[in-house]
């Protein structure tokens, strides 16, 4: 399928401004083509008033969301080898992980199709009137979820597919009822072409309106910020970095009507090491950590950044296992050529301070013309972890940081000096556990996931996850964008006081017609 580098505002190409750009291929350096129209400030306009009048139809006809994300996730499969091929090309990627992507995102899309076939997310509850109650009569009142209005999306670079065009954001934002408008992560164009073609294809045939998705190109902040600001723009989806997140989070606020904003910008994930678990298992956490620190060249949010243990023989020994792993890790490429100079500067920024040491370094060098990164571990002693801001830093790529306490009492400061995460992770024997009460519950106020006994990488899509943590992790900590419960980003309450049954939503009928889950009159039931 020949790409053609347009934007896709509702059904329709748009191609009506004058500025181009081409996606790069980090593996060789070198631009790819077509050349990608930069959507002007009239495109982003018309993209959200078709999505508002999509918006409209769509509550006004009780649209059943179920078969057109299905039918997005069917088009993505009927893509085949050009999908993978083109993405492999825009991010470097390998092509068994972009497989394992576009499961992923099929998946995620037939998830919440089940979702809104089983409709009980929309928590509807019923207290029904009791006229006769003394001093005063009590009103019927009930209240559900609906969806918010046109939500602006922003592809993620790290998850081509999975956090892009089509990605969990996408698909929670249709599923909840509202047209979406992606803005394309400028480093994949042609994948988001691709799937955004997809998702017109699917749109069509589910009979969806015109405006329930479009998206838009563009490699400079106007773009994004318009959207943001645009005033039928009722929420915004965002991952990427504390910069760019924070931008568009002040941009909604400034807004005369400011809307939310959901940003997951980023975490350490740190990862503490208690003495049972180093005494038992040191060689085999050394082993898991290697991997888990260079997975996807460690381009993820849950890449383990700092890893904490009480100094002694055991954490010597981790530290010497985990030292020739990183030497023996190639160097791999990166997303592209800015995300690998933003890596070497912040990296070269740690490894010149004076209490920073660089413990190991992949043996092979680096090649620039193929975007690639060498994978590190640093080290430090808790107290100048402690003193300095700046080695708690991210730096997104493959590297880490082990800091050696001095007791018990360090490794608890190191924990309550963080600030929100993603994830914390504890290695421990029960036992450890036990001890070190105090450390999980100061972790469980700064972080969105605790792990135990495993790896931070690896975020598993299903109802209990929560992939968000408090600020800078996110801008928004009650909610998640992983999981089902990522629906709840994009829907509002209505409560309905005193409404004759038939002109209630069928969630909120007596009969219960949709046989979905419901608190009535303060039981959960489905009668
Ligand atoms: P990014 O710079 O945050 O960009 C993500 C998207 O947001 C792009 O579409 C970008 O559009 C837009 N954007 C960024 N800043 C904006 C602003 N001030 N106003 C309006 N729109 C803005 O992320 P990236 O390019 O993927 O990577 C850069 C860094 O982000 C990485 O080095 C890493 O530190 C971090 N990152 C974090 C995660 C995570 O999981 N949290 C994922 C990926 C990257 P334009 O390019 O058109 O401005």
């Amino acid at each position: 399928m020949e790409l053609h580098g347009k934007n896709i505002v509702g059904h329709e190409r748009s191609a009506e401004g004058t500025v181009t750009f081409r996606a790069l291929a980090p593996g060789r350096d070198q631009p790819l083509d077509p050349q990608f129209h930069e959507a002007t400030d009239a495109e982003v306009h018309a993209a959200f008033e078709r999505a508002a009048e999509a918006f409209a139809t769509c509550r006004r006809r009780r649209v059943d969301f179920a078969p057109f994300l299905e039918c997005i996730a069917g088009e993505i499969e009927a893509l085949g080898d050009a999908l993978i091929t083109r993405a492999a090309e825009e991010t470097g990627l390998p092509e068994a992980r972009l497989l394992g992507e576009r499961g992923r995102t099929v998946g995620q899309l037939r998830m919440f199709a089940k979702v809104v076939r089983k409709g009980s997310w929309v928590d509807a509850r019923i207290d029904h009137a009791i006229p006769d109650r003394k001093p005063i009569p009590k009103p019927d009142v009930r209240r559900m979820l609906i969806g918010i209005g046109p939500v602006a999306i922003f592809g993620a670079s790290n998850f081509p597919l999975a956090f892009s065009v089509a990605g969990g954001d996408t698909a929670s934002a249709i599923a909840a009822g509202n047209p979406v408008v992606v803005k394309a992560h400028p480093a994949h164009p042609g994948t988001s072409e691709l799937v955004g073609r997809a998702i017109r294809r699917a749109a069509m045939a589910a009979e969806m309106p015109s405006g329930m998705f479009s998206l838009l190109h563009g490699t400079s902040e106007r773009v994004g910020l318009a959207m943001v600001r645009h005033p039928l723009a009722r929420a915004v989806g965002f991952t990427g970095s504390l910069r760019g997140g924070r931008a568009l989070f002040d941009a909604a606020n400034a807004r005369p009507d400011p809307i939310p904003v959901y940003a997951e910008m980023g975490s350490i994930n740190p990862v503490f090491l208690l003495p049972g678990a180093l005494a038992g298992r040191a060689d085999a956490i050394a082993e898991g950590l290697a991997q888990s620190v260079s997975l996807g060249v460690g381009q993820f949010c849950t890449n383990p950044g700092v890893v904490v243990g009480v100094a002694g023989d055991d954490l010597d020994r981790l530290t010497s296992t985990l030292r020739e792993r990183i030497e023996e890790t190639a160097p791999g490429t990166m997303l592209h050529r800015g995300i690998l100079e933003a890596y070497e500067r912040d990296l070269q920024e740690l490894d010149g301070s004076s209490v920073v040491t660089l413990e190991a370094r992949s043996r092979e060098t680096p090649r620039r013309e193929r975007t690639e990164a060498a994978c590190c571990l640093l080290s430090t002693e808790a107290g100048d972890f402690l003193a300095d801001r700046r080695l708690s830093r991210e730096i997104f790529g493959p590297s880490t940081i082990l800091v050696r306490a001095r007791s018990r009492e360090q490794l608890e400061a190191i924990a309550a000096g963080l600030e929100g995460h993603l994830t914390a992770t504890i290695h421990g024997t029960e036992e450890d556990l036990e001890e070190h009460a105090s450390l999980v519950s100061i972790l469980e106020s700064k972080v969105g996931r605790i792990i135990f006994n495993g790896f931070p990488t690896g975020v598993e899509v299903c109802p209990s996850m929560h992939h968000g943590g408090p600020y800078p992790a996110t801008t928004n900590s009650l909610f998640t964008s992983v999981g089902t419960a990522a629906i709840l980003r994009f829907a509002r309450p209505v409560c309905y006081q005193g409404f004759p049954d038939a002109a209630l939503p069928a969630e909120l009928q007596d009969e219960n017609p949709r046989r979905i889950w419901r608190l009535v009159d303060g039981e959960l039931t489905r009668e």
